[in-house]
């Protein structure tokens, strides 16, 4: 299909990837300005072959979803309080945390399905048009409006037709769909891996709390879900050997069995495996630069973090929100906001990287294994 600017639908944002970073820009502009969000897939949350994992949400989202006026909605979705955590690293046994003084108090175990599920209704409720699945094809600078703004190609059901913007917003996750084509760089910091298996605790055996637990090659998540439901995940290196056993349940779990103290804290919950689980890339990542003339990066197609952070919806909510108000400032016409925006995202990566460097610094029992070695420096 040729494109004709003559013929597009108009927009003053469009938004690649309805993810948490994409619906908080989108729900938070919405009011203000023309909308349009896209994602390739229908149904959020789910991964090709398999669930999807990331479910632990920071008590300090609290303010971000009270300043986007979120919080009583977030509350009557029923997601699980968190109360806090118990972990086994840098010695063998485990150490409890709870969040009774964190003055935001309890953070959250998601039904993530439903947390973006719900995300893309809000978005829709304040206006933003929802195309899904939907992706662009072509995205080519706007000769009609001198080289202000962008021409797309989308694909949506079967059927391509074109679409003008102002603005461009990379909120595509880890692979920063858009960016790239702009000839942004990912610099990647490590080659962390995860694998995981869902299934289900026995009826009034759930343990409330989070668990984390280091091993010689890596580390071991698991957290209860809303309804029954758990999350247990490995994390070592890609290159590692260990990595063989994060890629299938089987491996996974013999692992499990065999090496962890997390295997005794399942057994007592009843925990049964129910065959649902994946694998993925989980390392640390930075966009540089995160905007540039007509477009901006929000969430993982920004920052990707470890997942020992438990930082990446909460900068999927931050970046959405701090960039909304910065492309409404552009679109007025303000030649600093999107520089702005992206100088903005450096303190964040700065503070976790010093941060996630003493919490792996931490375990200190594996200096000789590769995948601490890696971690912790003298
Ligand atoms: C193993 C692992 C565990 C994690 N655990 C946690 C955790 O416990 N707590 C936490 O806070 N964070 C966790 N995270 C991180 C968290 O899941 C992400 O930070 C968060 O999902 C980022 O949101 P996002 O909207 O930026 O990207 P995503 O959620 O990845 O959404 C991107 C969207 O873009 C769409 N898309 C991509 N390309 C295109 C395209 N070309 N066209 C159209 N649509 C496109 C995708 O379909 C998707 O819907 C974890 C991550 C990993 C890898």
């Amino acid at each position: 299909m040729k494109l004709t600017a003559a013929a597009a639908i108009e927009a003053d944002a469009v938004v690649v990837g309805a993810g948490p970073a994409g619906t908080a820009f989108a729900l938070n502009l919405a009011p203000l300005r023309r909308v349009l969000v896209l994602d390739r897939r229908d149904t959020p949350a789910i991964r090709i072959g398999g669930s999807r994992i990331g479910e632990s949400l920071a008590p300090a989202a609290r303010r971000l979803l009270t300043d986007m006026g979120l919080w009583e909605a977030f509350l009557a979705e029923g997601h699980s309080p968190c109360h806090g955590g118990r972990s086994v690293w840098g010695g063998p046994l485990p150490v409890e945390a709870d969040n009774l003084r964190d003055l935001d108090g309890p953070g959250w175990h998601l039904d993530r399905g439903r947390f973006d599920g719900w995300l893309r209704r809000m978005a829709a409720s304040r206006g933003a048009a929802l195309l899904v699945p939907a992706q662009p094809l072509a995205v080519t600078r706007d000769g009609t409006k001198d080289g202000e703004g962008w021409l797309l190609e989308v694909e949506n059901a079967g059927r391509r037709f074109p679409v003008r913007t102002r603005l461009l917003v990379d909120a595509g996750g880890r692979g920063s769909p858009l960016a790239k084509r702009f000839g942004a760089r990912r610099t990647v910091s490590d080659r962390l891996v995860c694998g995981w298996v869902h299934g289900r605790d026995a009826p009034g055996r759930q343990s409330g709390l989070t668990w984390i637990e280091a091993e010689p090659d890596g580390w071991w998540y698991s957290a209860p879900l809303p309804a029954g439901r758990r999350v247990v995940a490995f994390h070592t290196d890609a290159d590692l050997p260990a990595a063989a056993d994060a890629r299938d349940a089987g491996p996974l779990l013999r692992r499990l069995s065999c090496c962890s103290v997390l295997s005794q804290s399942l057994s007592a919950c009843g925990f049964e495996p129910d065959g649902q689980g994946g694998f993925c890339a989980a390392h640390s990542s930075a966009l540089s630069p995160a905007a540039g003339d007509g477009w901006l990066a929000v969430g993982d197609a920004a920052l990707g973090f470890d997942p020992l952070s438990s930082q990446g919806i909460f900068n999927a909510l931050y970046t959405g929100l701090a960039a909304a108000e910065a492309a409404d400032r552009h679109l007025s016409g303000d030649p600093g906001a999107l520089p702005g925006y992206a100088a903005g995202l450096a303190p964040i990566r700065d503070a976790y990287r010093t941060h996630l460097r003493a919490w792996y610094g931490l375990e200190r029992r594996w200096r000789d294994r590769p995948f601490w070695s890696r971690r912790v420096k003298e």
